[in-house]
C-alpha cells in the first residue's frame, strides 16, 4: 500500500502541477504581491539584468511555488528547483551554485530549513556571486574562490521570522501572500473546473470557495473530490448537492475548517480552559507536530478570529467556543 500511496501522491503533484498558472496575467488574487512582481520583473528586463532576489513567505498552499515557475517564466529563463530540507551540507549547495547558468531562477523552497553552513555560503553567493569551494583537508584545506554568473534566488518560507537576518537582508523585494478571498477562488476554480474539463455550476464553485480555507491548494482539491461523488454517487455534474456531501464526507464543516483546525480548537477550549497554551503543548494535544501546527493550522484560525495569540501563548476566542457549540467560562477575560 505504500507504493499505492506514493503513487496517489505523484499523480496529485502532477494534476497541481497542470493547474499552475503559467504567466502572471492569469494568476487571480494576491493583487499587491502581483503588482510589486510585475514591476520588479520589467525594470530587470528592460536592463537586461537579473533581478534582485526574490523572498516570498505566506502559508502553504498559496501559490509560492507557482509564483517562483512564473517570474523564470517572465524572464524566459530556466529554473533549478530544490528545497532547504535537501541541503544538509555547504557541499550541496555549492555543486548547485557551480552549474547555474547566466541569469537562471534558483527557487530555493522550504529555505528557513537550510544547513547553518550553507546558509552562509548561500548569502555570500547571492551578493557577491561568487563561491569558496573548499579544497583538501585538516590543515591543509584551503578555500578557491569561484566566480558565478549573475543568477536569481526565488526563496520561499512558510516561516520568514526564522530565517536569519544576514539572508534575509540579500532579498531585494520580499512578497508576503495573503489568504485569498472566495471571490478570486471562486475564479481559479472554475479556471482549474475547464482544465480538468468537469462540468460544474458556478452555485457548487462558490460554495467550495467559501470553504477552502482560504488556499487554492485545497481549493482544487476539494474540486477533485468533489468531482469523485459526483461521477460515483451523482450525475457526474459538480453541483450544490454533491458539493455539499462531498464536504461532509471529507469532513469539511460549514466555515471550511479541517479535521485539524477542530481539533486544535477542541482541545484549547476543552482540555486547557479558552488558554493561554503554548504550541509545543497544543500539538501534543493534537498529535501533530509542532510547526504543522503552527504553520498549517494556526494562521488560517488567527486570521478568521478564532485563536488570538497572546504573549502567554495561544487562547480561544468566543467564536472559537460558540462555532464548537460550547459556552465560554465566565471569567477568562478574553
Ligand atoms: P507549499 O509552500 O506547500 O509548496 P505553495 O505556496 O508553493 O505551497 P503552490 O504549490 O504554488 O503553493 O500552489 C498549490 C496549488 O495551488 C497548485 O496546484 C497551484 O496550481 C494552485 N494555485 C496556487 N495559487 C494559485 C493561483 N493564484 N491561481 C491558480 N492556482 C493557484
Amino acid at each position: 500500500s505504500r507504493v499505492l500511496d506514493a503513487r496517489g501522491e505523484a499523480d496529485e503533484q502532477q494534476v497541481e502541477a497542470a493547474l499552475r498558472p503559467k504567466r502572471l496575467a492569469d494568476f487571480p488574487g494576491q493583487t499587491r504581491v502581483r503588482d510589486q512582481l510585475d514591476l520588479v520583473l520589467q525594470a530587470a528586463k528592460g536592463r537586461g539584468a537579473a533581478p534582485d532576489h526574490i523572498l516570498l513567505s505566506g502559508p502553504p498552499g498559496l501559490g509560492k511555488t507557482t509564483l517562483a515557475m512564473i517570474v523564470a517564466a517572465e524572464l524566459e529563463r530556466p529554473i533549478r528547483v530544490t528545497s532547504g530540507p535537501a541541503i544538509q551540507h555547504a557541499g550541496d549547495l555549492a555543486a548547485v551554485l557551480s552549474s547555474l547558468d547566466e541569469g537562471e531562477v534558483l527557487f530555493l523552497d522550504e529555505i528557513h530549513r537550510m544547513a547553518r553552513a550553507a546558509e552562509e555560503m548561500l548569502y555570500l553567493a547571492m551578493e557577491d556571486f561568487r563561491v569558496d569551494v573548499i579544497v583538501g583537508k585538516g590543515a591543509g584545506a584551503t578555500a578557491i574562490p569561484l566566480e558565478l554568473p549573475p543568477f536569481t534566488v526565488v526563496g520561499a518560507t512558510t516561516r520568514s521570522g526564522l530565517l536569519p537576518a544576514p539572508l534575509r537582508d540579500r532579498f531585494g523585494f520580499t512578497g508576503h501572500l495573503d489568504f485569498y478571498a472566495p471571490e478570486d477562488l471562486a475564479l481559479i476554480l472554475a479556471r482549474s473546473a475547464g482544465l480538468l474539463k468537469v462540468d460544474a455550476d458556478a452555485a457548487a464553485i462558490e460554495v467550495i470557495a467559501g470553504r477552502s480555507r482560504g488556499t487554492p491548494r485545497i481549493a482544487n482539491r476539494l474540486l477533485r473530490r468533489v468531482r469523485d461523488w459526483a461521477q460515483v454517487h451523482g450525475s457526474g455534474r459538480v453541483d450544490v448537492a454533491a458539493t455539499q456531501a462531498a464536504l461532509e464526507l471529507f469532513d469539511v464543516d460549514e466555515l471550511g475548517l479541517d479535521r485539524l483546525d477542530r481539533a486544535v480548537l477542541d482541545a484549547l477550549c476543552r482540555r486547557y480552559a479558552g488558554g493561554p497554551v503554548g504550541i509545543a503543548t497544543l500539538a501534543v494535544a493534537v498529535g501533530e507536530e509542532s510547526d504543522t501546527v503552527e504553520t498549517v493550522a494556526e494562521p488560517y484560525l488567527v486570521r478568521q478570529g478564532f485563536i488570538i495569540r497572546t504573549p502567554r501563548g495561544r487562547a480561544a476566542s468566543p467564536l472559537a467556543w460558540s462555532h464548537l457549540g460550547l459556552t465560554a467560562p465566565a471569567g477568562t477575560g478574553i
